[in-house]
């Protein structure tokens, strides 16, 4: 039986995780690798996996000697690194974890494989392979689980047969079979088992965590119809395909089950829940059988409606959009096919039938001048200090490969900078300069700025006039204050 350690790779921590680096609340745990993990197993491979990056929510070089330890106990002949198809976020920036996971798990057994599962294949292409992740042997385009098991037996004249999409190394050289592997099915996999989580709970253990519920978020449906180009970037995105009923109930009886009841599900990470009124009511019985209410679930402003937002009210408390940003030219040149109006009918839609509503918002996308910033940060305070929404998130803007905004920078006049470890959305550190714009250091200013003026909102609830006018800002003080950064 072929020995296979799956593992999700972490991320360098926020900034809030440098100034204080034992945050006790949990990080809500992506259980898509669980997915692959559960057909290999139902395939005969003897399967571990860890989720490094609820195990290391912060990496300093000291914990080096324990990454070794926790690695050192999983002689596998085959690593899969896995960082989701979907998320952006969990990709670029954890290049440089993958690199010591492979360093460790080759000194350990220097014949091991490694595999690739994620989105960078498609962002990165070749360079993938030649310049970021040089002991990489097989890179799998777009999703793993149809053609794993042919991967697994690193034949490639099979690769070429089976048209297996992928990047593979042979000897110096890196060869690409064109083509994307995707799921037409997702009811056709087994349905995820979740004891996968029981070796990351004992790590967490390890180091003093008490797991009593460990936050845990689910996929019920995947792809996106909609193309904002600081997102979209792989070829299949729009397909949209989802779980059904039958499905969905056994993950959730597996869950409720797994790892001696100590896992709970809080939040549903699929793109767009919304979009499909009748996939909402399939979740929602199963979800209601089961008593069964999540934190948090995305929306998108152009596919929310009061019948929809009403069969939402009992299996979830918060319902949250992509906001960006409340000014349209930026909401045009982004392609959102959103508008600050429908930001604000949304909102009062949500709060309407008692749900709590948020908004993300995006900090540094193109086309923005110190006025437009100035005029963003005037709406938020309104948004937020007049309870139209309960809270706003933001984020910087990051130059995901493979996206319209990355492919297009020089005609948009920007400049990427920067490591990939600080391509993190919630990091907080900018890696953007505008020729016609901010640099990457005042874009980091601008995001503290936004985390200043979301506090001084969140004070004023309560206390201003629901009707207070917008708009009305002293652009001169407002150069004069951060005038030095700009
Ligand atoms: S709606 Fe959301 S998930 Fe879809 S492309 Fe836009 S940002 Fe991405």
């Amino acid at each position: 039986m072929v020995k296979v350690l799956i593992v999700s790779p972490f991320r360098k921590g926020k900034l809030i995780e440098s100034v204080v680096s034992n945050i006790e609340n949990y990080e809500v745990v992506n259980t898509a690798p669980l997915q692959l993990c559960t057909l290999l197993k139902s395939q005969g491979y003897e399967v571990a996996y860890l989720s490094l990056q609820n195990v290391f929510r912060t990496f300093e070089k000291k914990d080096i000697d324990r990454l070794e330890e926790i690695l050192g106990k999983y002689l596998c002949e085959v690593l899969i690194v896995h960082t989701d198809y979907y998320m952006n976020n969990a990709n670029v920036a954890c290049l440089y974890s993958i690199n010591l996971i492979i360093d460790i798990v080759k000194k350990n057994r220097p014949n091991s494989k490694v595999i690739y599962c994620g989105k960078l294949t498609e962002m990165l292409g070749v360079d993938l392979l030649e310049e970021h992740l040089p002991k990489v042997d097989v890179a799998i385009r777009g999703e793993a689980e149809p053609v794993i098991k042919t991967v697994l037996e690193f034949n490639y004249e099979r690769y070429k047969n089976e048209c297996v999409g992928c990047l593979y190394r042979k000897g110096s050289d890196i060869y690409s079979i064109s083509g994307t592997n995707i799921i037409e099915d997702y009811n056709k996999l087994p349905p995820i088992e979740f004891d996968f989580l029981n070796e990351t709970i004992l790590e967490l253990e390890k180091i003093g965590k008490d797991i009593k519920a460990l936050p845990i978020s689910i996929r019920t449906s995947y792809g996106c119809p909609y193309s904002c180009r600081f997102c979209e970037n792989t070829e299949d995105w729009h397909k949209y395909r989802k779980k059904d009923k039958r499905i969905l109930l056994s993950e959730i009886r597996n869950l409720k089950e797994a790892c001696n009841n100590r896992l709970q599900l809080v939040f549903i990470s699929d793109e767009l829940f919304t979009l499909d009124i009748e996939h909402i009511k399939e979740v929602k019985s199963v979800f209601e059988d089961n008593n069964i209410i999540v934190n948090g679930l995305f929306s998108h402003v152009s596919d929310i409606t009061k019948e929809k937002v009403e069969l939402l009210r009992n299996i979830t408390k918060s319902i949250i959009f992509g906001g960006e940003s409340s000014l349209d030219s930026v909401l045009n040149i982004s392609n959102k096919n959103s508008s600050y109006e429908k930001i604000v009918e949304s909102a009062k839609l949500v709060k309407s039938s008692n749900i709590a509503v948020g908004f993300e918002w995006i900090v540094g996308l193109p086309n923005m001048r110190v006025e437009d910033y100035l005029l963003d940060l005037n709406n938020i305070y309104k948004l937020i200090a007049c309870e139209i929404v309960d809270f706003i998130e933001p984020y910087v803007f990051v130059p995901h490969p493979n996206t319209y905004f990355y492919n297009n920078c020089r005609n948009i006049g920007m400049t990427i900078c920067g490591k990939n470890e600080d391509m993190l959305e919630e990091g907080g550190f900018s890696t953007v300069s505008y020729k016609d714009g901010l640099s990457n250091k005042q874009i980091t200013v601008m995001y503290l700025i936004y985390r200043y003026v979301i506090e001084e909102a969140e004070k004023a609830k309560g206390h201003i006039s629901k009707n207070m006018k917008a708009g009305c800002v002293n652009i001169e003080d407002f150069k004069d204050y951060i005038g030095e950064f700009l």
